[in-house]
């Protein structure tokens, strides 16, 4: 936590937004350095060691604490900056980023999902046959260790060889996953296939009990 601002008797506001007077805080959203000059918003935070503010790039804020940037907008937090921004962005352009955040995040792929191959290149990782562009493949999960914690990632494969993918110890369905569950998520992930193509793969993925 960032003293910096802090000085005996004075009352700290909620907010500040100011310039970043050096390029020792990171963001902490981004946990990127926050170089001197751009504009930062603090949350003034009460910790074990003391009150002070927690730093976060502006945008950053905007995109992922969005009531708290209009929270400092609301006191025009940028009045208490030592180091005043020149000009301080409108809170509808902060806004926007929180909409595109939120529109990237509700994109995200989870596994499992069908999509159409959009190069040509990639393989079935279980045949090692070429996906042909366009057509319909499968995002299974792979679980790998990593640093001591089982992760999931993709294991692309052609819907006629997922039930053969899915009898490989470590090919799950999805986090925590069934095989028999799969349909359903398989449904509730895929975006950009048509109800028809849904129910080709579906009949193509046969029975996985
Ligand atoms: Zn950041």
């Amino acid at each position: 936590m960032s003293n910096e601002t802090n000085e005996p008797e004075e009352v700290q506001p909620d907010y500040m937004i100011e310039g970043a007077r050096s390029s020792r805080s990171k963001c902490k959203s981004c946990r990127k350095p926050i170089l001197k000059g751009v504009t930062r918003l603090g949350i003034l935070v009460e910790g074990p060691f003391g009150t002070g503010y927690m730093w976060h790039h502006l945008t950053c804020a905007a995109k992922r604490q969005y009531a708290k940037v209009e929270e400092a907008y609301a006191i025009e937090a940028w009045q208490f900056a030592k180091d005043p921004v020149e000009e301080v962005p409108k809170l509808e352009e902060l806004a926007k980023l929180k909409e595109a955040a939120d529109t990237k995040k509700k994109e995200r792929k989870v596994i499992p999902y069908a999509e159409h191959d959009p190069s040509g290149r990639a393989k079935c990782k279980h045949s090692g046959e070429v996906i042909a562009k366009g057509c319909v493949r499968v995002v299974l999960g792979q679980e790998v260790e990593f640093g001591g914690q089982t992760r999931i990632s993709a294991f692309l494969v052609l819907p006629e060889h997922v039930g053969a993918a899915l009898a490989t110890p470590e090919i799950v369905a999805g986090k925590d996953m069934h095989p028999s569950e799969l349909i359903g998520a398989l449904k509730e992930n895929s975006k950009g296939l048509s109800d028809e193509e849904m129910n080709a793969v579906i009949a193509t993925i046969g029975s996985l009990d």
